[in-house]
């Protein structure tokens, strides 16, 4: 920030975090700092505690490695949901734009973001060990990729394809149809597109 060294301590801390922020960068972090400081402090104490609870009250759902504020979430516990159905995904907020959608009855298993040898992001640092315990439970029968189409999903895709092949054969691997734009990220996606994609999932 060009003038930052001239703000008071606490409030420059503050405005250094925010800037972290994704979507916010050092004018915009400085106004909701600023902001902030407006509120009634009963106010911006209630956010402050809320932040902190953020860790406190949320878990990783056992079985989806989803967020929830209970092991097993509503969703793995839901007796409605169809376990032959895994929908695998990268990150938790696909979850919820998926279940926009209402199109999906089966369940889900957040994979924690995707590979990326380049970048160290190696199948230990990710919830491979996840998915196999639950392939091993035996009730999925079909494995649905939902994790886009970029080059780091390519290359999640073809490690889980091997990963099927040598120690699931039975189980039957598709993805999200190509209608997806390139290089794109589930949760950016369009409901309409996104409910297609699923319809037309294709055999990997
Ligand atoms: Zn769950």
């Amino acid at each position: 920030m060009a003038d930052g060294d001239r703000l008071p301590g606490p409030l420059k801390a503050v405005v250094e975090e925010l800037a972290r922020l994704p979507g916010l960068g050092p004018k915009s972090a400085l106004r909701v700092g600023l902001t902030l400081l407006k509120w009634p402090r009963e106010r911006s104490s209630d956010l402050g505690r809320k932040i902190v609870e953020l860790r406190e009250k949320l878990c990783l759902c056992e079985r989806c490695a989803g967020l929830s504020e209970a092991s097993p979430c509503d969703l793995c516990d839901d007796p409605r949901r169809d376990p032959t159905q895994l929908c695998l995904v990268t990150e938790w907020d696909s979850v919820l734009v998926l279940e926009e959608s209402g199109q999906f009855k089966g369940t889900y298993l957040v994979l924690g973001g995707l590979l990326n040898p380049l970048d160290g992001v190696q199948p230990a640092s990710l919830e491979f060990a996840r998915l196999r315990d639950r392939l091993a439970q035996g009730q999925v029968q079909e494995l649905i990729l939902a994790l886009g189409s970029t080059l780091e999903a390519e290359t999640t895709a073809s490690y889980i394809k091997n990963l099927l092949a040598a120690d699931f054969p039975h189980i039957i691997l598709t993805r999200l149809a190509q209608g997806i734009p390139l290089g794109s990220e589930v949760k950016y996606i369009d409901r309409e597109t996104l409910k297609q994609s699923l319809k037309y999932r294709q055999n990997l």
